[in-house]
C-alpha cells in the first residue's frame, strides 16, 4: 500500500497516493559547480524528478545555495556524520534532507536539522541500511536483518515525531533484494509515511539492472513506495533510464518509446541486435509515445508484433516496415531503419509526456 502521508519536496508530492517519483543521485564533486550542475541537467533531462547530491564537507555546502539557485529540480543533501552541514544545506534551500539519525550525532544534534527542516520547509528522510543499524540492533540484524531495519527506521521515525516533525520520508535498505522487499513490506504495514525504495550497492550496470528491477517491481506492482533510486555503479542518468522503465513496465509511469525485438532463431537472415539498438536509439532521442518491433523474419515478424503500432522485420538483404501488422513498404536491408522512421514521421506521431 502507498503511503497515507504526502510530503512536498520542493514542488513534488511524494506519498499519499502521488505518482511515484524518480530520482537520482549525483556522482561528481559536489564543490565543483559546473560538473555537478551538468549532472543534475542531464539527470532531469532524462527524467529525473529529484535530485540527491553528496554534501560530504563545507566546501560541498557552501555550494549548495548555487546549486539550488541553478538547478532545474529540487535538490535534496545526502548527509552523514555531521548534523551542521545538514543544518548548513537546509539553510542554502536543499528541499530535503537525507540522514541516519544514529550516525549524525545525538537527539541534540538531530534536534537541530529538525528546527532547521522546520524552518526552511525541508523534508528529512530516515536513511537507515543494512550495516550502520544501532549497536542493540546488530544481534537482531544476524537472525531478523529485514526486521532489524524496520526498527531502526521506526525508532527514528518516533525520534523525530517527539520533536513535533512529521514530514518525514523513510527508507531502509539492503544490498540484499530479498531484505530490501520485506523490510519495506513491513515498513508499510508499520508506519504512515512515504517510503523511498531502492537496493544499495546494486552493483554494476547490468547485475544491479536486475536487482533493483526484481526489488522494486515486487514491491511497487504490490502498491509499496512512493519515490524509487536505482543505485548503479557508473553513470547515474543510466539510473534514471532504468527507474523509468521499471515505472513504465507496471504501467506506474506513462508508457513512453518502447522496442519490442524478437529473440531470433533458425529463420533469421540478418543480424538483429545492431539493428534492435539502432531503433531504440532513434526511438528514445524523438521521444515519441510508441511501440516499435524489430523481428528478425519477415514471414513471421509482423503477424507476430501486429500490436506494435509500428515495425521492421528483416529478411535476406531485404526487408519490411509494417504498421499495426501490415507492411508499408519493402527497401534493402541498409534502408531499412530509415524507411522505418520515415514511416513514423510520415503518420505525425506525437511525442510521450514524461
Ligand atoms: Fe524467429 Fe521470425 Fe519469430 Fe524472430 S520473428 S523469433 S526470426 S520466427
Amino acid at each position: 500500500m502507498a503511503a497515507r502521508e504526502r510530503v512536498m519536496v520542493g514542488g513534488v508530492p511524494v506519498g499519499g497516493g502521488a505518482p511515484v517519483v524518480v530520482q537520482s543521485m549525483t556522482n561528481t564533486h559536489t564543490d565543483d559547480v559546473e560538473a555537478t550542475l551538468g549532472q543534475v541537467r542531464a539527470l532531469a533531462t532524462a527524467g529525473a524528478q529529484l535530485v540527491r547530491v553528496a554534501v560530504p564537507d563545507a566546501a560541498g555546502a557552501k555550494a549548495f545555495g548555487t546549486l539550488v539557485a541553478e538547478s532545474p529540480v529540487p535538490l535534496i543533501a545526502d548527509v552523514h556524520f555531521d548534523h551542521a552541514l545538514a543544518v548548513a544545506a537546509v539553510g542554502a534551500g536543499a528541499a530535503g534532507v537525507r540522514i541516519n539519525p544514529g550516525n549524525i550525532g545525538g537527539r541534540d544534534e538531530v534536534r537541530e536539522v529538525v528546527e532547521a527542516a522546520k524552518e526552511h520547509g525541508a523534508v528529512i528522510r530516515i536513511g537507515v541500511n543494512s550495516g550502520s543499524l544501532q549497536r542493540d540492533l546488530r544481534e537482531m540484524e544476524e537472525r531478523d536483518p529485514a526486521g532489524a531495519l524496520v526498527e531502526s527506521a521506526v525508532r527514528y521515525c518516533a525520534m523525530l515525531e517527539d520533536l513535533d516533525f512529521t514530514a518525514i520520508k523513510v527508507s531502509a535498505k539492503s544490498s540484499s533484494p530479498l531484505i530490501t522487499i520485506r523490510a519495506n513490506r513491513l515498513l508499510a504495514e508499520r508506519i504512515p509515511y512515504p517510503l523511498h525504495l531502492g537496493v544499495t550497492e546494486a552493483g554494476t550496470r547490468w547485475a544491479g539492472t536486475i536487482r533493483s528491477a526484481v526489488a522494486l517491481g515486487v514491491l511497487l506492482a504490490e502498491g509499496v513506495g512512493d519515490t524509487i533510486r536505482v543505485s548503479l555503479t557508473g553513470d547515474p542518468v543510466e539510473e534514471v533510464r532504468v527507474a523509468l522503465e521499471i515505472l513504465r513496465t507496471l504501467e506506474l509511469a506513462p508508457r513512453g518509446p518502447r522496442v519490442i525485438s524478437c529473440p531470433t532463431c533458425g529463420r533469421t537472415r540478418v543480424d538483429l541486435e545492431p539493428l534492435a539498438l539502432e531503433v531504440e536509439r532513434r526511438l528514445e532521442e524523438s521521444g515519441l509515445d510508441l511501440e516499435v518491433a524489430v523481428m528478425g523474419c519477415i514471414v513471421n515478424g509482423p503477424g507476430e508484433a501486429r500490436k506494435a503500432d509500428f515495425g521492421i522485420a528483416g529478411g535476406d538483404g531485404e526487408g519490411v516496415v509494417f504498421a499495426r501488422g501490415r507492411p508499408v513498404c519493402k527497401v534493402p536491408q541498409s534502408e531499412l531503419v530509415d524507411a522505418l522512421f520515415e514511416a513514423i514521421a510520415s503518420r505525425g506521431a506525437a511525442p510521450s509526456e514524461q
